[in-house]
């Protein structure tokens, strides 16, 4: 008989076999009829409240081989229907369940058992040795006090054993498999070198995926093969496939390495062409204010090493700053051609004037003759009349000129005035340029846009942000006896030292002529003077020389820490109230305020 597996054709077929049958159509009949029909699996005729019973029953947690026997002895009694044996059996689970499970050792026999073997000298299992073992049972099996009994039955045993235990699994009486299964490995019932090997292939092909791939972007067709790599590692099932993927990886990471070879050789170049455009470029437009910013940026970056941070706050400037200067050179070329354009109409109108001057030289020379040969009034009334028409045009001609050039000037002067006003315009934009010409440490503008930056990141992370504000000692006093250039050198001489002793992440900037701004991240006040402090230690060590003279520059510093949501000038006031203190107490310490 072909199964029926539609419901209504079922019922409809259990009516028909109940008539056919001739059998009281009960409801129990009905359904052992319809069970009949839809041939339902023993199990499946249980009722559903049974079957989430013995459900349940399996989903109880610690579940053992005695546990699992139980279950399925009560399975079986609901399908025989021996009702009778049920209750008593659903008993015996709650009670191993309860803790009345049979121990391997009652709990007497194993605290003796165990004080004994505690101060039993064994060599291979000295009293720290014991001790941690012991710790991790208690640790690890606390839940539950039958495990626990086993293990320290286990415990027990091994101490008992003479000879090095060989690993630190039995040591603590667990089977290896449950020891890596204890320290976060796989099922309790997997081998060690399954799991070790399993454990491998899923971190291969994680670091792979996650740690490698994301960082090939610029190099689609080895980004595929990274890929493809960490996806024959996932369908590795056995330790003798994973010995036959790795030549695979070996290969793999091979290429790589040549690939990376590659791109440092890249860059290599690219820099050296970078350098010797932007050494050559700064030659050649030396005047250029437009220009000799920004070469200065980029040669400090490139005179550094390579840092991402560096090269994008740099960029973020830059971007900015050629933006502005862009307008401001359009602007300049405009006012320019204006100022041309009046400089060509004024000597059109001087052509014209002095042609209309000729004209009228010319002019009044004929009149002049006609007036000599004229010899009755009415020509010479004529002779007037025409000359008045034509001084009258003439003097149109130079008034008219002479407004078109007043107009023609004042123009001229307003372009003129308007090109000066630019090119100051350029000049102060090339100053903004982020980094202090004279230390390569950042400039006021650039201390605003980090400490913009590192603000916003310490209300993000709800870290601290230590500023420490940096003054030099005496210095005018260096300057006076030995020179401007060698105060110069000094302040270049501390930035570099500071600079080699904070974190890439830390920012130094000049505040003022011999005063600099420290923004440490992720540093607490400790931390900081602790920075500063090194600083000062390094300074008494690494002299800086003049005429191979050691000079010896020391600086007082303030530090404090940045108060979420204030500004930044309050956040500088008060290193500097610290940093004064610091100089009242007699120069060359760290000062805080909180
Ligand atoms: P104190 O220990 O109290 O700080 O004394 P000081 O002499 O260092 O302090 P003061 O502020 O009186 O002098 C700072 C001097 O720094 C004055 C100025 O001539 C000098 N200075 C500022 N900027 C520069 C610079 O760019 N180069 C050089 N060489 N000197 C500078
Ligand atoms: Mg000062
Ligand atoms: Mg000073």
């Amino acid at each position: 008989m072909t199964k029926l597996t539609n419901p209504t054709e079922i019922a409809r077929e259990t009516l028909k076999q109940l008539a056919v049958r001739r059998i009281l159509p009960s409801p129990d009949h009905y359904e052992a009829i319809y069970h009949e029909i839809a041939q339902t699996s023993d199990i499946d005729r249980v009722h559903p409240g049974l079957k989430e019973l013995v459900d349940a029953l399996g989903n109880l947690p610690q579940q053992s081989s005695v546990l699992t026997r139980q279950i399925e002895q009560i399975r079986h009694a609901i399908i025989e229907e021996k009702w009778a044996e049920i209750p008593e059996q659903i008993f015996r689970v709650v009670n191993s369940q309860g803790g009345q499970a049979e121990l391997s050792k009652s709990w007497a026999d194993l605290i003796r058992d165990l004080i004994l073997q505690w101060d039993l000298r064994n060599p291979s299992y000295t009293p720290s040795r014991k001790k941690d073992a012991l710790d991790r049972v208690l640790i690890n099996f606390k839940q539950d006090s039958s495990i626990l009994n086993e293990k320290l039955n286990g415990l027990v045993t091994a101490w008992a054993e003479t000879g090095i235990a060989p690993i630190v699994g039995s040591e603590i009486g667990v089977s290896e498999a449950e020891f890596t299964a204890m320290n976060g490995g796989d099922s309790a019932t997997t081998n060690t070198e399954d799991v070790n090997w399993r454990e491998w292939r899923d971190a291969f092909a994680q670091a792979l995926e996650f740690g490698l791939s994301a960082r090939l972007l610029h190099n689609p067709d080895l980004q595929a093969e990274t890929n493809a790599v960490a996806q024959e590692a996932k369908v590795v099932e056995s330790a003798a496939g994973m010995d036959k993927w790795l030549p695979r990886l070996r290969k793999f990471w091979l290429k790589l390495e040549l690939e990376n070879d590659n791109e440092l050789r890249l860059c290599d170049g690219l820099m050296g062409l970078l350098r010797l455009l932007t050494d050559n470029m700064a030659a050649i437009v030396v005047d250029d204010e437009w220009v000799r910013g920004q070469i200065a940026v980029v040669q400090h970056i490139m005179a550094q090493p390579l840092d991402m941070r560096v090269i994008y706050d740099a960029e973020v400037g830059l971007k900015e700053v050629l933006f502005k200067q862009s307008q401001v050179k359009h602007s300049l070329v405009e006012a320019q051609a204006v100022l041309k354009n009046m400089l060509t109409s004024f000597i059109d109108r001087l052509g014209v004037m002095s042609e209309s001057t000729d004209k009228y030289h010319d002019k009044i020379s004929t009149y002049a003759e006609k007036i000599d040969s004229a010899n009755d009034l009415t020509s010479i009334r004529h002779i007037m009349e025409d000359l008045l028409h034509d001084t009258r045009s003439m003097q149109t001609d130079v008034l008219r000129s002479r407004d078109d050039l007043r107009d023609a000037r004042k123009q001229a002067d307003e372009a003129h005035r308007r090109v000066t006003e630019l090119e100051a315009e350029l000049s102060q934009l090339s100053d903004k340029v982020r980094a202090d010409q004279l230390t390569g440490a950042l400039n006021r503008r650039g201390l605003e846009e980090a400490y913009e930056i590192e603000t916003a990141r310490a209300m993000r992370s709800s870290s601290p942000l230590a500023v420490a504000l940096l003054d030099i000692d005496n210095f005018k006093k260096l300057n006076d006896t030995q020179g401007h250039a060698v105060g110069d050198s000094a302040l270049v001489h501390l930035v570099k030292v500071v600079k080699d002793l904070v974190r890439p992440t830390d920012t130094v900037a000049r505040y003022g002529g011999e005063e600099f701004v420290v923004l440490m991240p992720e540093t607490d006040l400790e931390g900081a003077i602790q920075v500063m402090q090194r600083v000062q230690r390094e300074l008494t060590k690494r002299f800086f020389l003049h005429n191979n003279e050691k000079m010896l520059i020391t600086f007082s510093a303030g530090v404090t820490l940045y108060r979420v949501g204030e500004s930044r000038d309050d956040t500088i006031q008060r290193a500097d109230q610290a940093m004064y203190h610091a100089k009242k107490s007699g120069k060359n310490r760290v000062e805080t305020l909180d």
